[in-house]
């Protein structure tokens, strides 16, 4: 029995993704890595769970599996069933092709897939390269590395996960340092795309639109336009304490 930590390591982009390789190899010489990936691109499924169909688990290579679900079952069923008596130390999910920057985080597969991690009690941790390709891992897979060491040796607080977004750097240029940041706003304008099909029906296509976002100092939007590594803390209690003076009222009168 190795004493190297185990880490779970998944995505929404795929088994096949290079992504996912690029992160299992950063983290090899940290751990000992196994790869539980949906068998095909599941991006945008946010926290998808399969309850109405059996899951099949194929295990591609050693270490190395794959799961006909969502990012959420791969992780569920990694630490339930695949690693079941082994718990895993962290799950890492990555590299995601594309950001997963402010309230794009309540759609991703990606984060989704810490977040699973997260509420089964194992620290978890997405990473997300910024673009829209080709895409070059080189910076965000060493940067998980350097970051999984930390987290390894200092632990994350309870019920957080760490939400990472890498800018795209062009030939070798280094990031302009490491940013703790807050999700940001996107700026939802009319991104529809409609067009007509061939048998003269309408379609539609969400999210045609370049990146376009509120500006505000802290946010993983800024911190990314400046050119550094953003890294939000996200917790799943969603409840907005703030408003609880302002809806005292609408609830306490009830007979
Ligand atoms: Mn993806």
């Amino acid at each position: 029995m190795s004493a190297e930590p185990l880490i779970l390591v998944s995505n929404d982009d795929g088994i096949h993704s290079d992504g996912l390789r690029a992160l299992a190899d950063a983290l090899t010489p940290h751990g000992h890595i196994v790869v539980v990936a949906p068998d095909r691109e599941q991006s945008a499924v946010s926290h998808a769970l399969t309850l109405h169909r059996p899951l099949r688990i194929d295990e591609v290579a050693p270490d190395r599996y794959t799961v006909d679900g969502t990012p959420t079952d791969c992780v569920n069923l990694g630490i339930n069933a695949i690693l079941r008596g082994r718990r895993p130390v962290l799950v890492v999910s990555g590299i995601n092709k594309g950001a997963n920057l402010g309230d794009d985080v309540t759609y991703s597969g990606t984060v989704s897939a810490a977040m699973e991690g997260t509420l089964l009690g194992v620290s978890s941790i997405a990473v997300s390269q910024i673009g829209r390709g080709p895409y070059d891992f080189t910076v965000a897979a060493t940067f998980a590395g350097e970051l999984i060491e930390r987290v390894l040796r200092d632990g994350l607080p309870p019920d957080t996960l760490l939400n990472v977004n890498v800018p795209a750097f062009q030939d070798g240029a280094r990031p302009a340092g490491v940013a703790l940041t807050r999700m940001g706003k996107r700026r939802y304008g009319d991104a529809i795309v409609e067009k007509v099909d061939p048998r003269g029906r309408k379609y539609y296509w969400i999210g045609g639109e370049e990146l376009s976002f509120v500006e505000g100092e802290g946010t993983d939007f800024h911190a990314i336009s400046q050119g550094a590594i953003s890294v939000t803390p996200i917790h799943l209690d969603l409840t907005n304490y703030a408003s609880f003076d302002a809806l005292r009222p609408l609830v306490g009168s009830w007979s």
